[in-house]
């Protein structure tokens, strides 16, 4: 496993600028709310740049949630700067801080406890710069969405496809107002007091380990342990996203909540009637099993024999897994990839015991084709990083942002780029 390494470069001391591509803006009809100095650029572009704090401009037609099931088109208005390229194409350079309140706005309940929201300002600020860097030192690893290694395995004598999935960089601004990189709207709705509140008094905070900012991560929930970096991306050794036991000194698991009021607190849009995420459990039949495997892969094994978990990260995170057909066998990793595989859209995590059943439901014999599998899971999401629903159980019953970051990213320390 090879070291986590970036090229060292000086921490930013003022306050960045995101450049916002407004993906979904139908034309380049916008309208302008107070005075804008006006620039044509040398790259051709027109640079309309606010000349008071309070001015503002509006995209008319905004078409949100492209390709789900909700699209719609709406007006957003935005802070900042508006920068029109030729093309048409329209991006929003907007402070940091001012993009941040927006998406945990979007991404959080106001309800939820505040030193929970300031633990997730904080790890979504530091995702962000730390994907800044990395993405304007022109690194071209960052342009690739999926990452797959084929190769042969002697030992099962079969194929092993290796898969794992970056969120695809754009090149002409750092994220899109989509949800493929986080649903922003501007200031088309008000940013609750207390999110608000968290953002503003963590002003310039984030994650820092030996001197860089931590490219923090966060998934829905952990299922009782945290999952190291390397079972959901590349191989390699992150020092301050290592596998913690998400659980007090007595044992309390934290994400273990059953308690609906907090979990509705803190997830938008929960359902109070869904499965659980703790504890969950999922069932395919053979035919779904044999169909998705041969729909995802490209691969027909034929029927499905088995399925069997070949190694595990620390959370229990299955990270490659054996599929045996009648017909051909292969192994497959890594988490998100057998999430993909094994349900039409994702199951919850790879945090699962397989069981499989034969005739009259009783567990399949050797060598018996199964008529069904079981999943019986654990956890939702990568698992890499802070649980979220874990913190604000966390929050909930007293502990500070400080305390909530020093459990979930071992050795990390808080430091404040610019006031
Ligand atoms: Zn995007
Ligand atoms: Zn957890």
């Amino acid at each position: 496993m090879t070291a986590y390494t970036t090229t060292r470069q000086p921490l930013p001391d003022r306050e960045p600028v995101i450049q916002a591509g407004i993906l979904g803006a139908v034309g380049t009809r916008h309208m302008l709310h107070g005075p804008f100095g006006r620039a044509e650029q040398p790259d051709g572009s027109l640079l309309l740049t606010p000349l008071s704090a309070d001015a503002s401009f509006t995209i008319p037609e905004v078409r949100i949630g492209i390709g789900f099931h909700w699209e719609r088109i709406e007006p957003q208005r935005f802070h900042g700067a508006l920068r029109i390229h030729p093309d048409g194409l329209m991006v929003n350079e907007v402070a940091l801080e001012e993009y941040l309140l927006s998406v945990v706005s979007s991404e959080m309940k106001a309800t939820a406890p505040v030193e929970f929201l300031k633990a997730h300002a904080i790890v979504s600020r530091s995702w962000l710069i730390a994907m800044l860097e990395k993405g304007r030192m022109g690194n071209g690893e960052t342009s690739h969405s999926a990452h797959t290694r084929i190769s042969f395995d002697e030992e099962q004598d079969c194929r092993e496809i290796t898969r794992w999935y970056d969120r695809e960089a754009h090149t002409r601004f750092d994220v899109c107002t989509d949800d493929h990189c986080q649903r922003y709207q501007g200031i088309s709705r008000a940013a609750s007091p207390a999110v608000e509140q968290a953002v503003r008094e963590t002003r310039g905070v984030v994650l820092a380990y030996d001197g860089k900012v931590c490219d923090a991560r966060f998934s829905k929930c952990c299922g009782g342990a945290t999952e190291e970096y390397s079972s959901a991306w590349e191989d390699a050794d992150v020092p301050y996203l290592r596998s913690v036991s998400d659980t007090d000194v007595e044992g309390y698991c934290f994400c273990a909540t059953d308690d609906a009021g907090l979990l509705a607190s803190i997830l938008n849009g929960y359902d109070l009637d869904s499965p659980g995420f703790h504890r969950w459990e999922e069932s395919l039949t053979q035919d779904d099993a044999a169909t998705l495997i041969a729909g995802k892969t490209g691969i027909d094994v034929g029927a499905v024999v088995s399925l069997r978990p070949l190694s595990r990260g620390k959370s229990g995170r299955v990270t490659r897994l054996l599929v045996k057909g009648t017909k051909d066998s292969l192994i497959i990793g890594k988490e998100l990839e057998i999430r993909r595989v094994l349900s039409p859209s994702h199951l919850k995590s790879s945090a699962f015991e397989v069981i499989a059943l034969g005739k009259d439901s009783r567990p399949a014999k050797d060598g018996q084709v199964p008529e069904r599998f079981i999943f019986s899971g654990r956890g939702w999401g990568h698992g890499v990083g802070m649980c979220q629903i874990g913190a604000a159980a966390m929050a909930a019953r007293g502990a500070g942002h400080k305390s909530i970051l020093n459990h979930y990213f071992t050795d990390a320390e808080l430091i404040t780029l610019y006031r």
